[in-house]
């Protein structure tokens, strides 16, 4: 049975919003000297929006219409964002046949008889189309913080759409009590290098793992793990479940993706990441009451 200690102090994380899930997590959640965050949906509010398009060979509206129709079967918030787009626009599209979705990269679907890929412009570059001139766009947008994704028609690059997403309001101040506590921050992202690198820089986190594959997460969790550091994973999507597994401590926001809340050991029921400080210092005083 469990120390009655504990058993107070999941009822007084769960008063918080917080869902201790297994007690060997809210024992370990102490330990952790290492937190990793996502960033789309953790870091961040989790709605993008589309802020540019610049379409090259077609129209913006021809683009944006074949971009939504491809995007249309995918629960990827970029994908939502495309969609809205669309919509507000008046816009209207066919129905995409053979959809495929690459997790992490990108959607292809055929549309109207024509073959479109939305997603990672390196995901264009790997089916040898090139990028070309899109490239200094893709480089203005992302530098300031925004996600591209590139749309290839018929294996001609036709433009990009630029998203933006919102910072939590209390993503640095958290961040900066986390150090406080003794726990390194860590950026963990599939999105770009430079947007990456731009959100760290808002919140204060100066380690930053980016363009990472939804299969690589996992991996980089077990390498913070090296020399027995107690690593906990913060996520939120269907990409961030292995690497939740991974941590001694998976983390989810629970807004997030059910196989994410699935695979975590303890759920944020508010979204508030304040409650990341919270459960931190339950799990300490609770040990401490036990020792
Ligand atoms: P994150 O780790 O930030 O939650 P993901 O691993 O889900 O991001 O996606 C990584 C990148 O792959 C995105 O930034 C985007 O460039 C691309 N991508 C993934 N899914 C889609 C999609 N449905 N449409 C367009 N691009 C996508
Ligand atoms: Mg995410």
């Amino acid at each position: 049975a469990a120390p009655l200690a504990i058993v107070r102090g999941a009822g007084e994380a769960a008063e918080e919003g917080i869902v201790m899930r297994t007690g060997e997590a809210f024992q370990t959640l102490r330990q952790v000297r290492t937190m990793v965050l996502d960033k789309t949906g953790t870091l961040t509010i989790g709605r993008p929006m589309v802020r540019g398009i610049v379409a090259q060979g077609i129209g913006e509206d021809e683009l944006l219409t074949l971009a939504a129709a491809t995007e249309h079967p995918s629960e990827h918030p970029l994908a939502r964002a495309v969609v809205a787009e669309a919509t507000d626009r008046g816009l209207a599209w066919p129905q995409a046949g053979e959809f495929r979705s690459l997790t992490g990269l990108g959607v292809t679907a055929d549309v109207a008889g024509r073959s479109v890929l939305v997603g990672r412009p390196a995901l264009l570059t790997e089916y040898g189309i090139d990028v070309g001139p899109l490239q200094e766009v893709i480089d203005r947008w992302t530098s300031s913080g925004h996600t591209a994704i590139a749309i290839a028609v018929d294996d001609q690059a036709a433009g990009v759409i630029a998203l933006g997403d919102t910072l939590r309001p209390e993503a640095t101040e958290v961040v900066a009590a986390l150090r406080d506590a003794g726990i390194s921050p860590v950026l963990l992202t599939g999105d770009n290098q430079r947007a990456a690198d731009f959100v760290a820089a808002q919140v204060g986190i100066e380690t930053v793992y980016a363009e990472v594959r939804p299969g690589d997460k996992a991996a980089i969790v077990r390498e913070l793990q090296r020399d027995g550091r107690r690593v906990a994973m913060v996520g939120d999507g269907i990409n961030d479940a292995p690497a939740l597994m991974q941590a001694d401590v998976g983390i989810a926001m629970g807004t997030g993706a059910d196989i994410a809340m699935e695979s975590a050991d303890v759920i944020l029921v508010r979204d508030d990441l304040h409650l990341l400080l919270d459960a931190h210092s339950i799990s300490r005083t609770s040990y401490r009451k036990i020792k």
